[in-house]
Order: C-alpha cells, then sequence, then structure tokens
C-alpha cells in the first residue's frame, strides 16, 4: 500500500509513521520524514526498488510503500535535507536501530559513544553505534547505526561525536574583538566558527551547522572567510576545500521587478 510522505502538499495524508513502525518490526525499514514542499527528488531516484516516488510534479510529497523497501539506506544517504532515516526494531526487548547519515569529521565505528540529537538539533541522550558504513550518497556521508530505547526511535534525526554549540560563549570573552561576525546575515562569529570547524570534513556540513552562507547575502561575502577557516583548521590547501553553490538569484531582487514593474 502506498503511504504519503510528509511533504505538504494539499493531499490527504496517510501517517507514515505508523506503516513503517509496523513493518520496521521485522528489520530495517526507511522512514520518510519529508516536510517542505520543494522541488526535489533523489529519493525517488536513489531508491531502485521503486519504494519512493515523487512523480512529475517535483514538489509533491514522495509517496512511500514500506512493503518494497528492504532497508538498503540509499536513500538515507542521498537526501540533501536528511529527511530519511532507518528504524529496525527486530532487536526486540524494548530497543530500536536508528540509521542516520553522518558528514562530520570523525570517524565513526561500532563500539563508539555518541550523542544522539533530535530534528532541532537537541541532545536525547548517549547512544552505542552498532554500525556505521559509506554507502554511496554524499560526497563523506556515512551512515551510522545507532542503538537505542525504543521511545526515542522517532526521534534521533543525527549524532555527534562530542556537543559543540556556536551558542557557547568564547574562552576569551575578554577580547571583544575577536568576537567580530563571520556572517553578518546570520550574526555568526569568526572565532567560534574557527573553534568548531575542525569538527566537519567538507564546506558543505560546516555551512549547514553553522548557518554561515545561508543567509540573504547566500555566501556572496562570507564564502571565502568560512572556506579560510575550515582550510586552516584541516590543515589543507584552501584548493582543496571547494566551493558551495550559490542560489540564485545572485543579488536580492524586488518582487516587483520580476513581475515587470520598472522602478
Ligand atoms: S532504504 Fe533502500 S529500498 Fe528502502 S526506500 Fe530507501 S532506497 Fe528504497
Ligand atoms: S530527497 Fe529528501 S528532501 Fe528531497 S523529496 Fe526526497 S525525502 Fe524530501
Amino acid at each position: 500500500m502506498r503511504v504519503s510522505g510528509r511533504k505538504e502538499g494539499g493531499e490527504t495524508r496517510v501517517d507514515p509513521w505508523s506503516q513503517a513502525w509496523e513493518r520496521a518490526a521485522a528489520g530495517a525499514v526507511a522512514v520518510v520524514d519529508c516536510g517542505e514542499r520543494i522541488p526535489c527528488n533523489p529519493c525517488e531516484e536513489a531508491c531502485t526498488r521503486g519504494a519512493i516516488e515523487v512523480g512529475e510534479d517535483i514538489c509533491a510529497p514522495p509517496r512511500f510503500d514500506p512493503g518494497l523497501c528492504d532497508g538498503c539506506g540509499r536513500c538515507v544517504a542521498m537526501c540533501p535535507g536528511m529527511a530519511v532515516f532507518l528504524l529496525d526494531r527486530s532487536v526486540g526487548n524494548g530497543r530500536a536501530r536508528v540509521t542516520v547519515p553522518y558528514e562530520m569529521g570523525e570517524e565513526m565505528r561500532a563500539g563508539r559513544e555518541v550523542w544522539a540529537m533530535d530534528g532541532e538539533g537537541k541532545p536525547l541522550g548517549k547512544a552505542r553505534v552498532v554500525g556505521a558504513k559509506k554507502r554511496g550518497g554524499r560526497a563523506g556521508t556515512t551512515l551510522v547505526t545507532v542503538e537505542v530505547d525504543e521511545g526515542w526511535a522517532l526521534k534521533v534525526r543525527g549524532v555527534r561525536d562530542r556537543l559543540i554549540t556556536l551558542e557557547a560563549p568564547l574562552e576569551a570573552e575578554a577580547e571583544p574583538l575577536k568576537e567580530y561576525p563571520l556572517c553578518r546575515c546570520e550574526e555568526v562569529s569568526g572565532p567560534r566558527v574557527g573553534e568548531v570547524a575542525a569538527e566537519f570534513a567538507s564546506l558543505r556540513s560546516l555551512r549547514r551547522f553553522s548557518r554561515v552562507g545561508l543567509g540573504y547575502c547566500q555566501g556572496r561575502f562570507c564564502q571565502d572567510m568560512l572556506r579560510e577557516r575550515l582550510a586552516r583548521a584541516r590543515e589543507m590547501e584552501e584548493g582543496e576545500v571547494g566551493t558551495f553553490r550559490v542560489r540564485p538569484p545572485v543579488r536580492p531582487v524586488k518582487l516587483g521587478k520580476l513581475g515587470g514593474e520598472d522602478a
């Protein structure tokens, strides 16, 4: 039976969670938690079993058939919004396994203790890694499986090696000049980004975490500084860091202009 994902599309939706929950008792299955109506369909392309379907309207909600899913995890690695994870309740004893994408610098391996994070980036608590593997998809993405209490199973959306936040005060607070903003749009301080940059394997993951480059200017003013911070922190040449795509329009444009107004 086809089940609509959570991407809003004005459709009558069947709750995907209860279907995935039941199916997960027999082994790993994808849970598609897609809440945005955006032009996006890598999950559909990733699934060679036809379990995910977006269709011709690329903004439509992904429809998911748990009966076709074999829990391979390709869609988890491919989804740019990190909106898909795997759930496996077959371990029993009130425990569940959750597989999420991980793009930070630390190497993950079974036995390691990590922080399980919810969808808002808040820590749920410690969890044990039971599996980690590269699964295609975006460069630097590892699929990390953690075992958690079943009560957390639908809340875990990511893992962290250790807790780092950009809100934590600088140790050198006495030197106010160090608190200059790297990103004015999102008001992110340069020194704080420098402190955490070594934790990230790619410019994209550092950008997503820090929000530098996701504001009004789309990185026009801050991308080079972010690249320089990452290169320095990971002892790379700046050319090795790469760049991120600045989405159009390159400069902010008034809606009236797009509608043909002269002024
Ligand atoms: S886990 Fe594999 S089979 Fe299941 S929906 Fe994702 S890509 Fe398809
Ligand atoms: S790839 Fe991810 S964000 Fe894009 S439609 Fe599929 S689930 Fe949603």
